[in-house]
């Protein structure tokens, strides 16, 4: 049975609705999917019901914005209980800060010469509550200013382009407390994405743990086989588990489609075995 513990929807900035994604997934042979939209759990509701016909078992996820060492890093949440008023209430939170965000994003595009932003972006948003940079890259595609998503990122959206805005997220303890205050299980996500030094990743490791982190990514779409190696060396370190997901938004725009990934590499504890 295939594992794929990271997925977005419609609820935050993936391109099926949840009963879409939860139905392809069965297509593809994954048996246990999580659902992780960023900072939303709307989504669950309607996943958890196409998930019989589908012959899938879910995970109810987030994917939770945090700032830590003046980066943002992103925390998996696992089996979490959206009615949770904490979760429910950061989450809440976070989405709110989007909104002035994405209106700071738009600002910082106008003044390099891309106008219209703010409502381009928000055709592509198919949640209210959830505008995110994804939608704004879609738009500037579509407008023509770079020739695909990676490019538009690489020269507008990312730290020290015109469209990026420093942001304050959750912290990392917050985040974690709000995951496992729902019963769930915090797990870091991609490791291998950040900029940072070993130095920072080892800080990042330690304190992630210290607050009550599960779990790392090592199988993402987000690395390189290479990567896959570095981090189950991490997780086994660290005493961390491991996890494994395709980080799917959309079949055009995703490296690995869902539940296309290898297997762990051997030697690491699958989080999978705690759900
Ligand atoms: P946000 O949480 O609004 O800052 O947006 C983060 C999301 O932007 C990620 O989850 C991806 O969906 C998307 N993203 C970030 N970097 C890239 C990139 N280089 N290429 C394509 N999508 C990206
Ligand atoms: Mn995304
Ligand atoms: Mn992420
Ligand atoms: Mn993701």
């Amino acid at each position: 049975m295939k594992v794929d513990l990271h997925s977005h929807s419609t609820w935050s900035d993936g391109l099926l609705k949840p009963a879409q994604l939860v139905a392809r997934a069965g297509e593809r042979g994954v048996g246990l999917l999580a659902l992780t939209d960023h900072d939303e759990t709307g989504g669950l509701a309607e996943a958890c019901d196409a998930c019989a016909a589908a012959g899938v078992t879910l995970v109810n996820g987030v994917e939770i914005s945090v700032s830590w060492g003046g980066h943002t890093v992103h925390v998996v949440g696992l089996r979490v209980d959206p009615a949770h008023p904490s979760l429910s209430a950061g989450l809440a939170k976070l989405r709110e800060g989007r909104h002035h965000r994405a209106e700071a994003i738009a600002r910082g595009l106008e003044k390099a010469g891309i106008e219209g932003s703010l409502a381009g972006a928000r055709a592509y948003v198919t949640n209210p509550e959830l505008v995110g940079r994804a939608h704004f890259a879609r738009f500037l595609v579509e407008r023509g200013v770079a020739r695909d998503l990676q490019a538009v990122f690489r020269r507008y959206l990312t730290p020290g382009k015109p469209g990026y805005v420093p942001h304050q997220w959750a912290g990392l303890g917050e985040a974690v407390d709000w995951i496992q205050a729902s019963g769930g299980l915090a797990v870091l996500a991609h490791p291998g994405r950040y900029p940072f030094d070993a130095a920072q990743r080892e800080a990042l490791f330690e304190g992630f743990k210290e607050t009550g982190g599960k779990g790392i990514e090592v199988v993402t779409g987000s690395h390189t086989a290479d990567q896959f190696d570095v981090y189950a060396r991490y997780a086994r370190r660290y005493g961390l588990l491991a996890s494994s997901g395709s980080d799917f938004h959309g079949a055009s725009e995703s490296r690995r489609d869902l539940g296309d990934l290898p297997e762990l590499p051997s030697g690491c504890e699958p989080i999978w075995r705690c759900l």
